[in-house]
C-alpha cells in the first residue's frame, strides 16, 4: 500500500487522508496544514534528499529517543524503551544505542520514535 509521508513534520499518513484542494491542485498535511509537502512512498523505498535532511534534523546524534512501535519480530525492544541515537543513513535507518544493549536501526516511516525533550 502506498503512504504519503509529509517533507516538513515527517508524520506519515495512508494515502486516503492526504486533503487535495482542487482549486490550486495542492495536497495538504494534515498534520501540519502545509501544502505541497507530501511525498508518496512504498514500503522499502529511500527517503527523498528533503526528508533525509529533515529526519538528521530531528535525529542528531546524542538525541534521547523512546520507542514508540518496533516492525522487527526478532528485536528484544519494547515500546517505552530508550535509547540514544547515533546517526542516520542514506536509506533512512535511524541508527539507535539502547539501554538493553542492542544496536538496532529504527527504519523511517515503518518503526516510531519519539524524542524526549
Ligand atoms: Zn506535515
Amino acid at each position: 500500500m502506498t503512504k504519503v509521508c509529509c517533507e516538513n513534520c515527517m508524520v506519515v499518513f495512508s494515502e486516503q487522508k492526504a486533503v487535495w484542494d482542487g482549486a490550486d491542485k495542492t495536497e495538504y498535511c494534515p498534520e501540519c496544514g502545509e501544502g505541497g509537502c507530501l511525498v508518496r512512498i512504498k514500503a522499502g523505498a529511500f527517503p527523498t534528499p528533503k526528508q533525509l535532511e529533515r529526519l538528521r534534523d530531528i535525529y542528531r546524534n546524542g538525541t534521547m529517543v523512546r520507542l514508540v512501535a518496533m516492525s522487527d519480530p526478532y528485536s528484544k525492544l519494547k515500546p517505552g524503551d530508550r535509547g540514544v541515537i547515533k546517526f542516520v543513513d542514506d536509506a533512512g535507518g535511524i541508527h539507535t544505542a539502547w539501554r538493553n544493549g542492542e544496536n538496532l536501526a529504527a527504519i523511517w516511516c515503518v518503526d516510531r520514535l519519539e524524542v524526549i525533550s
